[in-house]
């Protein structure tokens, strides 16, 4: 296992073993473990070879061909091929690859299209939105007037009926969707259409789906959406960060948005991990693990209700599935604690009108990128449901363990990051 990380971390070894043992044990943590946290994957070594580079040494503010510092002639070719393969696998007219994660992208995106007070629909938090779509402890919710829209009570899908009145209502700068725990499809088409209505921006935050729109397994909003952000890191399967494509008309509003406006130097290694994503999610390989990421999500959302749970949403059309557990009697915190104490990583969630609090929630979210990537199939979805629906219903530490030692087996037969 030592063997992953090369000769570079025998000299880290040497050198600092307090934090080459941190390294050792997380690669054993997320090898031995399973891991259902829906926005998690595992990236590829060509990636993370990429991110621990000489790149990581170099300031580039600025953009390709216009930096502020000298010697940025080799970093310039990392970024000027990943905003070619962005463009090129979204088919979008402009691309900023350059935001450190899906926040900051964020950030970039209010700053490019809205001043502070102005105001902007999005999708409301306890229904799945994000931090970052007005939350009264982000800058979001801090410095605008975030209105929000919700899903119906009866079938939990967005409901475009209020979406429309709000929006005619308020009248809003911008409207967002995306969101982080919404297991179904986005009606893009018709957020369009109500956006042309109020003469609204239509951003669309797909940090979630969009690995799932690279590999062509859902539709995408690039077509329809002024401009779209997201994270490299979660289906995508690229390092931590972020990214923005734009309509070539918000270009430079989108580029002046992110630098000067929001941060100062990009980070080069991750750029460049980022083009390296791109290009793999290229492949037919990566098309058909999108594809799989659908069917093992779909799989383990029915196998979870036959063991009594409920699908919100009545099932997932994505890559995860919100699971409305107060069948089984206990909270979505305890759930969560006790799967983790059985070795099986994943987090409690708000449902849509979840009578608990947000710390202590009515559900759980899982999903399924990492076991994916790792080759799981239904098979072993069938077997992961029965395992967390085994370590919920007790409280015993015996059983816990014993739960641990099969999720040990079930990953020892599906092996990540081997020497
Ligand atoms: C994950 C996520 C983000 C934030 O990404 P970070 O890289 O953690 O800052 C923003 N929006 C949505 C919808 C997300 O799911």
């Amino acid at each position: 296992m030592s063997t992953f990380y090369g000769p570079d971390f025998q000299a880290l070894t040497k050198q600092d073993p307090e934090i080459a043992a941190v390294l050792l044990s997380e690669l054993k943590r997320q090898q031995t473990n399973l891991q259902l946290i829906a926005s998690e994957n595992f990236t590829s070594r060509a990636v993370l070879a990429a991110m621990g580079s000489s790149l990581s040494n170099k300031y580039a503010e600025g953009y390709p061909g216009k930096r502020y510092y000298g010697g940025c002639e080799e970093v310039d070719k990392a970024e000027f091929l990943a905003i070619e393969r962005a463009k090129s696998l979204f088919g979008a007219e402009h691309a900023n690859v350059q935001p450190h994660s899906g926040g900051s992208a964020n950030v970039a995106v209010y700053q490019a299209f809205t001043k502070p007070g102005d105001t902007v629909l999005a999708m409301s938090l306890p229904h799945g939105g994000h931090l970052t779509h007005g939350s009264p402890v982000n800058f979001s919710g801090k410095w605008f007037n975030v209105e929000s829209y919700g899903v119906r009570a009866d079938n939990e899908l967005i409901d475009y009926d209020e979406l429309r009145d709000k929006a005619i209502a308020v009248k809003p700068k911008m409207i967002c969707s995306g969101a982080t725990a919404y297991p179904s499809l986005i009606d893009f088409e018709k957020i369009r259409t109500i956006c042309d209505e109020v003469g609204a921006i239509m951003w669309v935050d797909a940090a979630h789906f969009i690995g799932l729109v690279a590999g062509k397994a859902i539709p995408s909003p690039v077509p329809y959406a002024d401009v779209v952000s997201f994270t490299t890191h979660k289906v995508l399967r690229g390092p931590r960060g972020g990214m923005i494509l734009a309509k070539a008309e918000h270009a430079a509003a989108i580029d002046k948005a992110v630098f000067p406006g929001m941060q100062g130097g990009p980070i080069m290694s991750a750029i460049a991990g980022k083009a390296v994503a791109l290009a793999e999610c290229a492949t037919p390989g990566y098309q058909k693990y999108a594809k799989d990421v659908i069917v093992n999500a779909k799989a383990l959302a029915a196998a979870l209700e036959s063991e009594g749970m409920r699908a919100v949403s009545g099932g997932t059309q994505t890559h995860l599935a919100l699971m409305d557990i107060r069948s089984t009697g206990v909270t979505g915190k305890v759930a969560d604690e006790r799967c983790g104490a059985a070795g099986i990583v994943m987090n409690k969630n708000s449902i849509p009108y979840d009578p608990e609090k947000p710390a202590v929630t009515s559900g759980v979210r899982v999903g399924t990128p990492a076991t994916t990537t790792q080759g799981m199939g239904p098979a072993e979805m069938k077997q992961i449901a029965s395992l967390i629906a085994r370590a919920i219903a007790t409280d015993d530490g015996a059983t816990h363990a014993l739960i641990k030692t099969e999720v040990h087996a079930l990953t020892a037969r599906f092996p990540i990051y081997q020497a």
